[in-house]
């Protein structure tokens, strides 16, 4: 964090409407979710789809677990769907989308699967825990699902995000060089640079570092490929480095790893309660199932100031990472520029709005760190 006063970078009423309507569609879609998990609990309901389940499942418990799953995604797919196609109008109605409608059922569509797929997959090593080894079963749970965890970390970048993006290799020789250039003087290497098609989606221009091991790569919007001066995608690639110098998807998923410890402990003290209360007849009645995502919601919500800004901590490093690699700032600050309108962020949100819902500093804050930067490093050229 710098003292500097931070300078007053005015944001269109535009881009304030725009963020705003987005927090709300984010706040009302989590309410919907939470109201929704309270209800089939409530009203007994979820045992109504249990027993509904059941039938469909040939009274096979494993088949009516997943049966159970589809009818609960499916019901909360109705429910939100309204606010999914708000949002879609919404990029659209600001020119931050082209994307056709039919493009974008498509993609709500596969979304639903991989959810469906990867829900299952949770859901069943859950209830099997549970039934196998009903007093330490949410030890064994965690275990389990921080391994697949880890699998889909590896996995994401080559099996997940290509469901809905194209990806290729970056063929721009200047890049490449340096980059190498960059990694080297870190002393590290990142497999490959790709570019991102994203442009298909969305007029926005984004960056990632993703994957594990075999699969860590930098990502470059091909939106941001295409805009950008080399010194500014040098300076978004530097940042990108940083993330991968200071471990910082492994230590997200280290802190991931103790927050789902404490969620299944958590988990596994509310379904007792639930027992002894005679809300459900046994621990393996997956009729429980919205109890344990209400506790895993309740802690996602609890948690999430401190995660984003733990995240804000990474974001500032990494911010520090790209001053000292590259040859001057300017780059870096016209980058950031040029991303705050051209993804109609807001440069100096509210202070509150920052606290709760912000992964990474206000645009306002990151520049006033990288001019702090440059006046300190002002006397001594950089090499
Ligand atoms: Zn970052």
């Amino acid at each position: 964090m710098t003292n500097n006063p931070i300078p007053v970078l005015a944001d269109t009423p535009e881009a304030q409407r725009y963020n705003g309507i987005k927090r709300w569609l984010g706040i009302a879609d989590f309410v919907i979710g939470l109201i929704f998990l309270v209800v089939l609990l409530a009203t007994g309901w979820s045992g109504w789809l249990r027993d509904l389940a059941y039938r469909v499942g040939l009274n096979n418990y494993s088949l009516s677990v997943f049966v159970y799953l589809l009818l609960l995604l499916v019901i909360s797919k109705v429910l939100g769907i309204g606010l999914d196609f708000y949002g879609f109008r919404l990029e659209r109605r600001y020119k931050l989308s082209n994307q056709r409608f039919r493009s974008w059922i498509w993609d709500e569509f596969k979304g639903f699967l991989v959810g469906l797929v990867l829900g299952g997959i949770v859901v069943e090593l859950l209830y099997f825990t549970i039934r196998q080894w009903p007093q330490n079963w949410w030890v064994l749970a965690w275990i389990l699902f921080m391994v697949l965890f880890i699998v889909m970390a590896q996995l994401a970048p080559v099996v997940l995000f290509p469901i809905f993006y194209k990806f290729e290799p970056l063929d721009d020789e200047e890049l490449r060089r340096r980059l190498v250039v960059l990694s080297e003087r870190a002393g590290t290497r990142v497999r490959g640079v790709y570019r991102w098609k994203l442009s298909e989606k969305s007029k926005k221009a984004n960056a990632a570092l993703t994957g594990l091991g075999a699969t860590r790569r930098i990502i470059l919007a091909d939106t941001l490929l295409d805009n950008y001066s080399p010194d500014e995608i040098e300076a978004v690639l530097a940042h990108e480095l940083g993330h991968h110098v200071h471990r910082h998807i492994l230590k997200s998923m280290l802190v991931q790893a103790a927050i789902t410890f404490v969620g299944f402990w958590a988990a596994n003290w509310t379904l007792h309660y639930a027992v002894d209360r005679h809300m459900f007849e046994q621990l393996s009645d997956f009729a429980n199932l919205p109890l344990l995502a209400l506790v895993s919601v309740v802690l996602s919500f609890l948690l999430m100031p401190a995660l984003n800004a733990y995240s804000r901590y990474n974001e500032r490093q990494a911010d520090r990472y790209a001053f000292e690699s590259i040859s001057s700032v300017e780059p870096f600050i016209s980058s950031m520029n040029k991303l705050a309108t051209q993804n109609l962020a807001e440069r100096t949100p509210s202070k509150w709005v920052e606290w709760l819902f912000y992964s990474h500093p206000s645009i306002s804050r990151r520049l006033a760190a990288a001019e702090q930067w440059g006046k300190t490093q002002g006397g001594h050229p950089a090499v």
